[in-house]
This record gives C-alpha cells, structure tokens and sequence, in this order.
C-alpha cells in the first residue's frame, strides 16, 4: 500500500518521532564531503509547485539528490498550466513516468489529499494554502528538539497572522503532539476562531510573553488576505513585532520564513544567536530525506519487517 504524508493530523507521536529520529541517521550523512547515499537509486520524485517557494523546493531537491532519486522540478508557471491545463491532468501526465514520490505545493486547501486520489505515487504535502504544511512542522520539531533535548513541558508562543498560516495550523499539531504547550497570539483579525479546538491556549497581546521558551513568529501573509486585517503595518509592529526589547535572553526565536524585516522581526533579533532560522533552514535537507525515506523505503515489509528497499536491500544509509 502506498503511503502519503498530507497532514500532521494523520500522524501520532510515534509516526513524527520515527521522522525525527530518520532525520538524526541522515545528519552525519549531511555532515560528510559527498553527502550522498544510494538508498533510491532508480526511483523517481517528482516536486510539482504552484505557488512560490525556496526553502521548500530546493530543500527537497537537494534531499532527493542526496538520496540518489531521478528528480524532476515541475514549476506551474512556463509549464503546459499557462496553456490550461489542469491541475488533475498535469498529475496524471506527471503519473506516466511512475514517480515513486509527488511533492506538491498548492495555494488550495485540500489539493494534496486531492492529488492522493489521482496517482498511484506517494503524495507529500508541501504545503496547501492555509490548511497544512508538515514537513515544515516536522523540521521545525527537529530544530527545537536537536536544541533542547526533550519537547516535553516545552513552551511554545506562535505570534502573528495565524488566520492565513498552514505553518501555524500544522505547527500547533505538531508541537502538541510532542507534549509542548502551544500559544497563539496575534490580533483578533489574524486568529482563527477556532483555534483552541486544535489544542492551544489564544492570547490578544505580548504581555505574558515572557513566560514562553520559544517563540515562533509567523510572517503577514499579505498575498492571502482579501481587504485588510490590520489598520497598517507600523501598528501591527508596534503591537506585535518581537525585537530586542521583547524577546528575553534566555528565550529561542523561530520562523519559517521568508521573514518580513523590520514587520514581524526586527533586524537585531533575527541576527541574534538566540535566531534558530537558519538551523530550520538547515533542518529542512535531513528532515525531507527521512521523509521521503520513511515513505518510500522504510517500512515497505511493515513496521516490524525491518527496513528493506524495494530490492530487498537493507536500505540503512550507506556511503554512496
Ligand atoms: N514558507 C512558509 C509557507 O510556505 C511560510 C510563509 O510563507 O510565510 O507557508
């Protein structure tokens, strides 16, 4: 049976620690001059992007790479969906070269689940609108925990526009999950009303932000909002904007980027050492290898079965 990765909700805490721990097998291989290993030499992934990215997209080609996969980097704009074409018929035409993976982003709310139903290829998520973005939240889980150990009792404050946020949504999942205690904050325009049923506690402003280990700040998703969520953009950062004078010396600070300057992040914090940003960047190579891993080679004779690839190979990471 062929597994996907659509949503963190799918996943409990031992399918994510099974990622995170895939992820530490993969550090020492990224650590190495030829950061290569053969474990999906033959088998085909193919990223498929209708939306802007670079994180996302040259993480995931650099992490089929490093596993040795053919891989095709399909971007929507210049391809055949300038001329019409479909999102359901682009797949299927993707679907004749039998990838073994589609890694699909989408600014539409459901389309990876969607893209599931119409080829046989495993189907990652790589974010779809406002509703989710995993892999994102499971990197984002490998950066705090290679920093702090455990997760457990770990407090966690996500600032910012939350409404339009896959990153938010799939982040206070994930972070749960993994027994954090998650805050959302933001204005009441950028929360979603909803949100405490996700399993988090909602705050209006900074004041207890003290009290937080971590602090996720979320960048204004302008491109998604229809009219105007806040009155502008100085007073939101006046309101809202962690800087120097926020963020307490003992306290982490992440983001998902790409980050506003100046709007949602001073500049003096996210050059700080206390700045995990660039470690998330970091994060997003190994962690995308364990998940292709895990969905393509891991657990093809069952969870107990031990992991073999498709040739029957242990498929452990080997020098290439
Ligand atoms: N890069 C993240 C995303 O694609 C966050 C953002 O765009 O603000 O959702």
């Amino acid at each position: 049976m062929k597994r996907d990765l659509l949503s963190i909700a799918d996943l409990d805490r031992e399918d994510i620690e099974r990622f995170l721990d895939r992820a530490e097998s993969f550090a020492e291989v990224s650590g190495r001059q030829i950061k290569k290993v053969p474990t999906l030499r033959g088998r085909t992934v193919i990223n498929v992007f209708y939306e802007a990215s670079t994180r996302t997209s040259s993480s995931f080609e650099l992490a089929a790479k490093r596993l040795s996969a053919d891989l095709v980097s399909f971007k929507a704009a210049g391809s055949a969906v300038d001329k019409g074409e479909s999102i359901r018929d682009t797949v299927q035409t993707l679907s004749a070269y039998d990838p073994a993976a589609i890694v699909i982003r989408s600014p539409h709310a459901g389309a990876a689940a969607m893209v599931a139903g119409w080829t046989a290829a495993s189907v990652i998520n790589a974010g779809d609108g406002k509703h989710e973005h995993p892999t994102q939240a499971l990197l984002d889980l490998y950066t705090l925990r290679r920093r702090l150990g455990s997760l457990d009792g770990v407090k966690i404050w996500i600032v910012g526009d939350v409404l339009h946020s896959r990153v938010a949504r799939s982040g206070i999942l994930a972070f749960g999950r993994m027994g954090c205690e998650v805050t959302v904050c933001g204005p009441p325009t950028l929360i979603p009303r909803d949100v405490e049923s996700l399993g988090c506690r909602v705050a209006y402003s900074l004041d207890g932000l003290g009290e937080a280990d971590v602090v996720y700040a979320l960048r204004l998703q302008s491109e998604r909002m229809e009219g105007s969520f806040v009155p502008s953009l100085r007073e939101y950062a006046a309101l809202f904007q962690i800087d120097g004078r926020r963020l307490g010396a003992g306290q982490l600070l992440m983001h998902p980027g790409p980050v506003n300057r100046g709007v949602e992040l001073s500049a003096e914090v996210i050059d700080s050492p206390q700045a995990l940003i660039v470690a998330q960047v970091e994060s997003g190579v190994v962690v995308r290898m364990a998940v292709l891993y895990e969905l393509l080679a891991g657990f093809s004779q069952g969870p107990q079965g031990g992991a073999r690839d498709r040739a029957g190979q242990a498929a452990e990471p080997q020098p290439a």
